[in-house]
């Protein structure tokens, strides 16, 4: 899954994106409203990380044009700004969620999640596919009750498949799950990942749709 994160201060959103890559994520990281604006509109993001005071355009005006546009990315603001007026000014131009700064890792992370989980038709916390669990708040998977070691690439693709669950997932969008931008990825990566995954959790839980991409089909 992918996170568009918003934020121009180079330290804190570094901290970020290491934080979030942990999670699972694919991050993207942009400094400045109109690139913000751009990506947005041009990439399917499962959710956003939006500062509001940034260069170039407000953070509050790129997410009014989002909406304007009918986009539903979620959108969780993290901003110093702390009235009530810009709250609600926050919440009422179609952001999702808003946290304050200084912040704790851990409570943005928790509320991605919750964003995510809700975006995706989901109220509870636990990802399920028959008998295989992830549960994203201990990052941990297991597999009829056994706990099942993964490593953070396998996770990461794991955790775009439940997300997804259903829909046929291309090549490259599970690449851009895995990496950001100007990461490489060698080109049979996700094959690779695919294999290792198949070979801990049963051969049949990931359909190949050929000429398309990957689905988690019906749980064997
Ligand atoms: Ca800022």
């Amino acid at each position: 899954m992918r996170i568009l994160l918003v934020e121009d201060d180079a330290l804190l959103g570094d901290g970020l994106a290491a934080g979030l890559r942990l999670d699972g994520y694919g991050i993207d990281w942009v400094r400045d409203g109109e690139a913000a604006r751009h990506a947005l509109l041009s990439e399917d993001y499962a959710a956003c990380v939006l500062d509001l005071g940034l260069p170039r355009r407000d953070g509050l005006e790129v997410l009014r044009e989002l909406r304007g546009h009918g986009r539903r990315t979620p959108v969780l603001i993290l901003t110093a700004r702390d009235t009530v007026a810009d709250r609600v000014a926050g919440l009422d131009a179609g952001a999702d969620d808003y946290l304050l700064k200084p912040f704790d890792l851990a409570e943005l992370q928790a509320r991605l999640r919750a964003l995510i989980r809700r975006a995706g038709g989901e109220a509870a916390p636990l990802l399920r596919h028959g008998d295989l669990i992830l549960d994203p708040a201990a990052r941990s998977v297991s597999l009829g009750g056994r706990s099942v070691s993964m490593s953070a690439r396998e996770y990461a693709l794991l955790l775009d498949l439940l997300g997804h669950k259903g829909r046929i997932r291309s090549r490259q969008e599970l690449e851009a799950s895995l990496y950001a931008w100007g990461e490489e990825a060698e080109s049979n990566t996700v094959e690779v990942y695919i294999h290792h995954l198949r070979r801990k959790l049963g051969p049949e839980r990931i359909r190949t749709v050929r000429g398309l991409g990957y689905v988690l089909g019906d749980p064997p």
